[in-house]
């Protein structure tokens, strides 16, 4: 019911166009009046609005009705109709030259919609030099390189519109030639990913994923001083994303044999960030080096400034591996279930800009299409 309901909404507003135009214009009815109005009376909604668009001409008085009803339709899911107003009212001769814009960019809507992605970007690009639909056409544009993954039309398309708008758009280039780079590493073309790299992190200094990038490059080619100075880069960018900086840093020093170097590095960021990370790693360390009692007392000593499920969970292991008995084990027990339950299918990221949550890094939200607005989730239920 509700169903045709929506179907009648457009014939009532059809009808009543049709009968007002008609009526003003004092032109005798025309058969294809009449066809139209049985169409209506047998409930043949689709046929009757065919051909009442039919019937009536795009004119500069009828223009307005018609592209209401073309967006009407496309949000309606009925985009072949959407397309013929559309094409129609951009064939018109007397039409203004923002109207014929206005057309010409529901058309790509149209056309987006459709997924003809290059039918949309041609339309598009014919609004990039108009006044009143440029800074529009331009976003869509960019919208549909990036989910073509045509990051070098990408980057100019963002260069324009942070002209045309006066809107920085450095963190989205960025990303644009981190895209660029990770295609190269992935084919082994590692000087065009470092090229790529060097212009992400002209462009944005504060990109944590070129320092990342930068490090996985230079780890891949043996570079191992050029990866450390790259993760460690990271601490002065942003420290929420250490968690992703301390098991690379781990392998480069244990490279060169330095893992005492990567000790003091873990005690350093412990000093001065409140990150459960370094702790847990600190705490694994001490483990291997001197035992569980040692380590379970630093991690006692830590988990005070720094409290943290995940820091809890692993505290019960250390404990229960002194082989507690009675009531002791059965209270380790219920904790470490406590803790598994809560740790369980647990997210670990979170967007700050919509709040979707995931458990694997996105440099851009699924969600709200945002570039790097997905964080570690901190605090307590930090991993
Ligand atoms: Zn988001």
């Amino acid at each position: 019911m509700i169903d045709l309901l929506w179907l009648l909404l457009p014939v009532a507003a059809a009808s009543g166009w049709v009968t007002a135009r008609l009526k003003k214009r004092q032109k005798s009815l025309s058969p294809d009046y009449f066809k139209g109005l049985n169409y209506l009376l047998n409930e043949e909604a689709d046929k009757a609005i065919d051909v009442f668009i039919k019937l009536i001409d795009v004119d500069s008085e009828t223009v307005e009705t018609h592209l209401a009803l073309a967006v009407f339709f496309r949000r309606h899911g009925e985009i072949n109709r959407a397309i013929r107003i559309h094409h129609n009212i951009i064939t018109m001769s007397s039409l203004s030259l923002e109207q014929r814009h206005i057309a010409l960019f529901e058309l790509g809507l149209d056309y987006r919609q459709a997924g003809l992605l290059d039918r949309a970007e041609n339309f598009f690009q014919e609004l990039i030099y108009s006044e009143t639909h440029k800074v529009l056409a331009l976003r869509q544009l960019l919208e549909i390189h990036q989910q073509v993954q045509d990051w070098d039309n990408a980057i100019s398309t963002a260069q324009k519109l942070a002209r045309a708008n006066n809107e920085p758009m450095d963190i989205e280039i960025a990303h644009y030639y981190c895209e660029q780079a990770e295609k190269f590493r992935q084919e082994g073309k590692f000087d065009a990913a470092q090229q790529a790299i060097e212009w992400a992190l002209k462009i944005d200094p504060n990109s944590v994923r070129t320092s990342l990038l930068e490090g996985q490059v230079a780890l891949d080619t043996d570079d191992i001083k050029g990866a450390i100075v790259a993760f460690e880069r990271v601490e002065q960018q942003d420290a929420d994303y250490l968690s992703q900086v301390i098991e690379p840093l781990q392998i480069c020093y244990h490279k060169i044999g330095q893992p005492e170097t990567f000790t003091r590095y873990l005690y350093h960021l412990l000093d001065h960030h409140s990150s459960i990370k370094p702790v847990l790693k600190l705490a694994d360390l001490i483990k291997q080096a001197e035992g569980d009692k040692k380590a379970a007392d630093f991690l006692i000593t830590n988990l005070k400034k720094c409290p943290s499920i995940r820091g809890v969970d692993y505290l019960l292991d250390l404990i229960s591996s002194n082989k507690p008995e009675g009531f002791e084990q059965d209270f380790i027990l219920l904790l470490k279930n406590l803790t598994k339950q809560l740790l369980k299918d647990k997210y670990v990221y979170q967007c700050n800009a919509c709040g979707f949550t995931v458990r694997k890094l996105y440099w851009q939200c699924p969600s709200c299409k945002r570039w790097s607005s997905l964080k570690p989730i901190g605090g307590i239920e930090a991993e």
